[in-house]
């Protein structure tokens, strides 16, 4: 998969996608990420990306000229997403939307990082192809979510991730929060790990799980229940054999 991403700050990306998953990936190819900086797009002595706002107020706002130059020269994948608060929000399924890129034509898709106040509205409605937001608050500037927007999708790409089955189970990939995991030492100050997950019984292990990632779900994010319409028979049966309290 390409993914470009257009910054005034690409050290910040270099280094976060030069180490772990995202570094191997780069490295095996499996992921072509290619980072611009916006003031190689620059025409005067001191690379100026930025200007004062019109009709005044604080904080300066990232000028067109730059933004266009750099992906017109460039020619990035498209879709283009700016990053910036107002856009649709990024969540598992978004990601999993631009994990299937890589098998399309482009190949990827692009990021454009703001700074500052923002960016000239001109790039919202003649540059690029829509807008993507990381959440409900009020980043510096857009390469933190573009770390956040890359790693989630480039998690999703075939073999990027070591065991690929634990990319299927994980929170969110079925409307659920995922199970509790333990590891060793079975016994950690006097706390147990669950007597179910050492008997070597796959199919009680199954049933665990799937009955924790429920109840956590309910618990935690009630919301997450909505959107996937509800339990099913199957799923009220599995509650109420292990909690008859716990009825729907
Ligand atoms: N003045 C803008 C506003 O009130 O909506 C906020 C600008 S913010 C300080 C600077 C840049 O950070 C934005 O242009 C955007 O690229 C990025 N940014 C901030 N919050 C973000 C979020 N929640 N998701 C994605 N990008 C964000």
């Amino acid at each position: 998969m390409r993914i470009d991403v257009f910054t005034i700050f690409p050290e910040l990306l270099e280094g976060f996608s030069s180490v772990a998953l995202l570094g191997r990936a780069r490295r095996d190819g499996v992921l072509d990420l290619r980072i611009h900086d916006l003031r190689d797009a620059t025409t005067d002595a001191r690379r100026s990306v930025d200007d004062a706002p019109f009709g005044g107020g604080a904080g300066m706002v990232l000028t067109p000229g730059p933004l266009f130059q750099a992906v017109e020269t460039t020619d990035p994948p498209r879709p283009l997403y700016l990053l910036g608060p107002r856009g649709r929000r990024f969540d598992q399924s978004v990601a999993e939307e631009l994990a299937g890129l890589a098998a399309g034509a482009s190949g990827g898709f692009s990021l454009l990082c703001g700074r500052y106040e923002g960016v000239d509205e001109r790039v919202s409605d003649h540059l690029v192809d829509g807008e993507l937001s990381i959440g409900d608050y009020v980043l510096a500037g857009g390469e933190a979510a573009a770390m956040v927007v890359i790693e989630a999708v480039s998690r999703l790409l075939p073999g990027v991730m070591g065991n690929e089955a634990s990319a299927q189970d994980e929170s969110f990939t079925s409307g659920l929060l995922e199970y509790p995991h333990y590891t060793r030492p079975a016994d950690f100050r006097g706390w147990e790990v669950p007597e179910v997950l050492r008997n070597g019984d796959h199919a009680r292990i199954e049933r665990w799980r799937r009955l924790k990632a429920l109840q956590r779900t309910i618990d935690e994010r009630p919301d997450l229940i909505v959107a996937r319409g509800g339990i099913s028979d199957e799923e009220q049966r599995l509650l109420d054999a292990e909690d008859p309290d716990r009825s729907s």
